[in-house]
């Protein structure tokens, strides 16, 4: 059987980077998914991941993926008349819509362009053996001197090792698509009584509306086969916003953010949104995707070199990280305040 340097479990912006990092600074690095379990969602990312998309020498691959730019914000919240945030006034201008099926294929490729085996198989298990790690995939079992879970909100790996998950406010977002030739190219942000929702542009002609709600508002959405619809109806501006198209039927999906109570351990981390989600209304899970697997790598690579505090100073890392958006997230919350009275609305502004 062969043993790794590192294997990564979860091919996502996370797992690509951390791979691709670590291969660059020589060492030998399986990268595995099963990409066919999970749905992505198409998404933003902003401007100011300009310098670190740069540092990783990724822009390249990011604009081999055709993104389109996004080029600002306008926004209902805490008021119902539209203001506008213009990305164009910002340090690092424009941010890009993502097709995420080929954001995450171009990561991928350079992953394998710096040398990382890929693997297209399920992870199942992990246990210690000896100096190594042994893990059981669908199809076979591989060796690793240092593990990372990059597998997203399931943190498989980390459960494996029985690390536990905490959970913030539960959200679910009910999201459609739309073919959308023409348009409004900035994001559309609305507050409505029982949630909020987004609409964005996304590559080839297509448009996005996802409706963010509590599970049990979500339940009766989706009990009804015309409630997202007649939702998406009631909106002032999403509505406008995102034309006349025929929208596919809603896919649901955890959104709000989550936690590892345990982010690294002896010979293993994880990265992305397996060690922290956040909710969209930050967005900014792809951005820290990104930074955590670039701290990642860093971590690993220097505990490979011998030096094992290093892990403690990634933890340090990631803790500030969640605590500077619990702070950003509460102060956005905080600035609706129409309708103080409703359930979804009451637990966020606590
Ligand atoms: C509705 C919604 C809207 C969002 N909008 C935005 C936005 O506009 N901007 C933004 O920056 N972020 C947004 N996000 C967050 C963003 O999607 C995540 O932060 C990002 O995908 C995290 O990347 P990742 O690589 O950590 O995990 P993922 O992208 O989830 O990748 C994990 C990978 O692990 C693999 N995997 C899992 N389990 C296994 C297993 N057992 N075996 C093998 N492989 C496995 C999966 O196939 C997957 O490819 C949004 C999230 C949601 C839910």
């Amino acid at each position: 059987m062969k043993t790794f340097d590192v294997a990564i479990v979860g091919a996502g912006p996370a797992g690509a980077v951390a791979a691709r990092c670590l291969a660059l600074s020589g060492h030998e690095v399986l990268l595995i998914d099963d990409t066919s379990h999970v749905l992505k969602v198409g998404e933003s990312l902003p401007g100011s991941a300009y310098p670190l998309l740069f540092e990783l020498g990724l822009l390249p691959w990011l604009h081999a993926s055709q993104p389109l730019p996004c080029v600002g914000n306008v926004v209902s919240w805490g008021q119902e008349a539209l203001y506008c945030r213009d990305f164009m006034r910002e340090p690092y201008g424009a941010g890009w819509h993502l097709c995420r099926q080929a954001f995450d294929a171009a990561l991928r490729n350079a992953a394998g362009d710096a040398g990382v085996t890929g693997c297209t198989q399920r992870f199942e298990q992990v246990q210690r053996a000896g100096n190594r790690w042994l893990l059981t995939l669908r199809e076979e079992q591989v060796g690793a001197r240092w593990v990372i879970d990059a597998s997203g909100r399931s943190a498989c790996v980390a459960r494996r090792l029985g690390v536990k998950r905490e959970r913030d406010q539960r959200l679910i977002a009910l999201y459609s698509r739309t073919q959308h030739v023409a348009g409004d190219q900035r994001t559309c942000i609305e507050a409505v009584a029982n949630g909020w929702w987004y609409s964005a542009a996304l590559p080839g002609d297509k448009r996005i509306a996802a409706l963010h709600l509590t599970p049990c508002e979500a339940q009766k959405v989706l009990k009804d086969r015309h409630g997202w619809l007649a939702q998406w109806d009631k909106t002032r501006h999403i509505r406008r916003h995102s034309g006349s198209g025929e929208w596919s039927p809603p896919h649901a999906c955890e959104a709000g953010g989550s936690y590892l109570q345990q982010v690294a351990g002896e010979h293993w981390l994880a990265v992305g949104d397996a060690a922290l989600a956040f909710d969209p209304l930050s967005a900014q899970g792809i951005f820290n995707a990104l930074y955590s697997a670039m701290r990642g790598a860093q971590t690993v690579q220097a505990a490979l070199a011998g030096q094992h505090e290093s892990t403690q100073q990634y933890t340090a890392q990631l803790l500030s990280v969640r605590r500077a958006y619990v702070r950003m997230l509460d102060i956005q919350y905080r600035r609706e305040q129409r309708w103080a009275d409703q359930a979804f609305w009451q637990v966020r502004q606590q």
